[in-house]
């Protein structure tokens, strides 16, 4: 199945709680272990970008508001 949605994690305010690895219904999430955010976080990036289908719960679960969720619009062919 394609991809609906995509996010993407401001950095800056990651802290890495997991939160929106656990809750993601879709496993797209994971925290990269090879990179290290300014604060010295590992963030959280999309693993499995192409199960998304942008529901948007990780932004809603994410406490330091640091993922902004955007979803594909659907061509007027698959309408
Ligand atoms: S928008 Fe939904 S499917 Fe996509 S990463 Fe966030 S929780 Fe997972
Ligand atoms: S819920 Fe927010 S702060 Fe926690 S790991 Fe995910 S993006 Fe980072």
């Amino acid at each position: 199945m394609p991809a609906k949605g995509y996010i993407e994690v401001n950095e800056l305010y990651c802290k890495a709680c997991e939160l929106c690895v656990t809750d993601c219904p879709h496993n797209v999430l994971a925290l990269d272990m090879d990179r290290l955010t300014p604060k010295g976080y590992h963030p959280a990036y999309m693993v499995n970008p192409e199960a998304c289908t942008g529901c948007g719960i990780c932004a809603v679960v994410c406490p330091d508001a640091a993922i902004t969720v955007y979803r594909y619009e659907r061509n007027k062919a698959e309408a």
